[in-house]
Parts: C-alpha cells; sequence; structure tokens
C-alpha cells in the first residue's frame, strides 16, 4: 500500500513524521507523494485542510488520517502518544472508510459563460474589503432575501465546529448531507432585513448569491486560502457530490470530539 505524510513543519511534527515512515517501511509500505492510497496529516486541523487541498483530486483513491501535535482537533483526532497504535492498526488491519460532505462552489464572472469551481473542507465565506456586502440570496432558484453585511459563510457538516460556529452556526453532524447557511453582522432595522438565523439546505438545494453592485471586488475564502475577485455574476455553493474519506480505525464519536474540544477533555 502506498502513503503520504504531509507536517505541519514543525520540530514535533517533523519528528513524527519520520518517526512513521521509519516504522511504516518496516511493514512493507511504499512512501509515494503522488498516487498515496492513505494521506497521514500530522500537525492541526489548518494542517489537514492543507492535506486536503493537495490531494482534493484524489478523493475517492485516498483515505485520510489526522494526527494532532498540539491539542485534539476535528480531523487530526489522533495524539502524538498514540502513534505506535496507529502504525500497528494501518500495517495490520482492514479499515472502515467513514465519509464526510464536501462543499461545492461556483464562481461565474460578468460577461462569460466559464465558471471556476472548488471544493471546500471547511467553509466558503464572502467579504469584501469595500465596505457593505450586498448580495441577494437565491435558494433553488427563488429570492429569499437581500442580504446586506460584513459577509456570509457556507459551510459543511465537518466545517460547521469552525468559523461557522463562530459565528452562531449550529453544529451538524456530518452524517447529514447539509450545508449551512451564516451571515456575518446582517444590517437589520426598518429598511433592510435578513432572517437573522443561520439555514440548513439539504443536498438538493442549491443556494446562489448574486451582488448587486457588480463593480465590486470580494474576498472569497475557501478553507484557509483567500482570493480577490472582481466583476463577479454569482455564486453557486451546494453540497458536492464528492467526499471526503477517513480511514477509521477506532470508534471516536463526533459528539465526544465536540464534548472534548469544547466542553472539557477531562473524563468522568
Ligand atoms: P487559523 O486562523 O490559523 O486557525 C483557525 C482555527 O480553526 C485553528 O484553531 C484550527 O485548528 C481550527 N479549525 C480548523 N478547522 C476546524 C474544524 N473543522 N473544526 C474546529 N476547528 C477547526 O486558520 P487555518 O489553520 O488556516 O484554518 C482555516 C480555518 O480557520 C477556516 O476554514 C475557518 O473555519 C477557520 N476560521 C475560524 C475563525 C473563527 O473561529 N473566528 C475565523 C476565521 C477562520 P488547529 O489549531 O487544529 O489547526
Amino acid at each position: 500500500m502506498q502513503y503520504a505524510i504531509t507536517s505541519k513543519g514543525d520540530a514535533k511534527s517533523e519528528a513524527i513524521k519520520a518517526r512513521m515512515k521509519q516504522y511504516l517501511q518496516e511493514f512493507d509500505l511504499v512512501y509515494d507523494e503522488t498516487t498515496p492510497e492513505i494521506v497521514i496529516s500530522v500537525g492541526g486541523d489548518g494542517t489537514f485542510l492543507e492535506a486536503f487541498h493537495r490531494y482534493k483530486h484524489r478523493l475517492k483513491e485516498t483515505a485520510f488520517i489526522g494526527i494532532h501535535t498540539g491539542h485534539l482537533g476535528f480531523y487530526a483526532d489522533w495524539l502524538p502518544d498514540e502513534v505506535e497504535k496507529l502504525i500497528i492498526a494501518i500495517a495490520k488491519k482492514p479499515f472502515e472508510i467513514v465519509e464526510y460532505p464536501l462543499l461545492d462552489i461556483k464562481i461565474h464572472p460578468e460577461e462569460d459563460e466559464d465558471y471556476q469551481q472548488f471544493l471546500a473542507l471547511n467553509e466558503a465565506s464572502i467579504k469584501s474589503a469595500e465596505g457593505t456586502v450586498v448580495m441577494d440570496v437565491l435558494i433553488k432558484g427563488a429570492h429569499f432575501e437581500r442580504f446586506r453585511g460584513d459577509g456570509l459563510c457556507i459551510s459543511t457538516p465537518s466545517g460547521s465546529t469552525a468559523y461557522n460556529k463562530a459565528l452562531g452556526g449550529a453544529i451538524i453532524h456530518p452524517s447529514l448531507n447539509a450545508l449551512q447557511l451564516t451571515e456575518m453582522a446582517s444590517i437589520n432595522n426598518r429598511v433592510f432585513r435578513t432572517i437573522g438565523s443561520p439555514l440548513i439546505l439539504p443536498n438538493h438545494h442549491v443556494c446562489e448569491l448574486k451582488p448587486l453592485y457588480h463593480d465590486r471586488s470580494f474576498l472569497i475564502t475557501i478553507d484557509h486560502e483567500t482570493t480577490t475577485y472582481d466583476h463577479i455574476k454569482s455564486i453557486e455553493c451546494r453540497v458536492s457530490d464528492e467526499k471526503i474519506r477517513f480511514a477509521r480505525f477506532r470508534a471516536f464519536p463526533f459528539w465526544k470530539r465536540v464534548h472534548d474540544s469544547f466542553i472539557s477533555d477531562e473524563r468522568g
């Protein structure tokens, strides 16, 4: 079996990477950064996002594993002192696969039929460096509201514990094929009105965002990468047909991860 390891690059992560490479070689696993069947990310959830984007072109052939060298993470849910146990599990056991939904984003420029397509593991967020974001929000082709505010965030279920949570969004279990739209400081008064609540859409509902002023530029962040776009006609978001696959060697329920990350990681 071929595998690759991506590391945060700090001394601790690099040491774990070196140790794992040495052990996995002894179990006849082949290190291959081009066509790995297993990708092990060593660092944090941020490092995991980078690993996902590096290998997102071969999601069907790749299973991901995350080791956290800081505190416990959502994607990086193995701890450094569990590395030996993990290596033996990778080498010996056929592993179970758990799939999580992803977000599909299409950015349509003005006066052009071509669009740019992206995949997000956590979310896409839209902001502006030129003041208030003004956008029509359409759901399944029907006008829903005219949003005015700092921006909008569209997240996946596994991304719901990240930026979405800080924006007051709900935490969604990743077994649900859904996306969530959250507002950033919407303007709400007698003149301007938005729903003011996060919206959770099922996988057959497309959410379209149409800027009112086409001369504005927008800062669109897909997971950890921000790009400035000018002359956008619309941004189309839907639950992707693709999924990320995790190699699972032990039970670690999502709600336990939520509890340990946000409530307390002490037992009892
Ligand atoms: P960063 O600003 O260096 O780190 C953002 C934090 O979000 C890190 O603590 C990271 O965990 C954590 N995180 C990432 N994915 C998560 C998830 N699915 N559930 C819970 N926590 C998660 O940025 P980065 O490392 O490049 O990561 C980009 C992500 O940052 C974005 O996708 C966005 O979700 C998040 N973000 C959050 C806020 C906010 O909460 N106010 C604002 C902007 C962006 P690790 O420490 O394990 O890497």
